[in-house]
């Protein structure tokens, strides 16, 4: 789950998805999720709980300023998700073949690295 997606849940919401997210990621490492850690794991739950944060705080800015609402989150949402052609609830990047050069390239590249033909369409916007 990117953090965006989380701007339409509401703050607890987006705060019980970082805290879900942290303690997964600290099962994955096998640390533990209570006050000793290890540190890398303490460090992404820092950068999540911040992201999330911050993602919470934009969307409510969005939504004041711009007159937006999680309606409007969730159908771009889908849409920047359909981009790499998956709907699968996140960004993926998948290998491009250069129109140009024939050249295998990753997607998250708005160009050909080998040749710099720009790609019609950049992925990630
Ligand atoms: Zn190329």
């Amino acid at each position: 789950m990117n953090m965006l997606w989380m701007a339409g849940m509401g703050g607890l919401a987006a705060n019980d998805a970082a805290e879900n997210l942290s303690t997964k990621a600290a099962e994955a490492l096998g640390g533990s999720v209570g006050g000793g850690g290890n540190l890398e794991v303490r460090e992404l739950r820092h950068q999540v709980e911040r992201l999330a944060l911050l993602n919470q705080a934009m969307w409510e800015l969005l939504c004041t300023r711009l007159n937006m609402s999680d309606a409007d989150i969730e159908a771009k949402a889908q849409e920047v998700d359909m981009r790499d052609g998956i709907a699968d609830g996140k960004m993926t990047t998948h290998a491009v073949t250069c129109p140009s050069c024939k050249r295998v390239c990753n997607s998250k590249h708005h160009k050909c690295i080998y040749c710099g033909q720009l790609f019609e369409r950049p992925v990630f916007g």
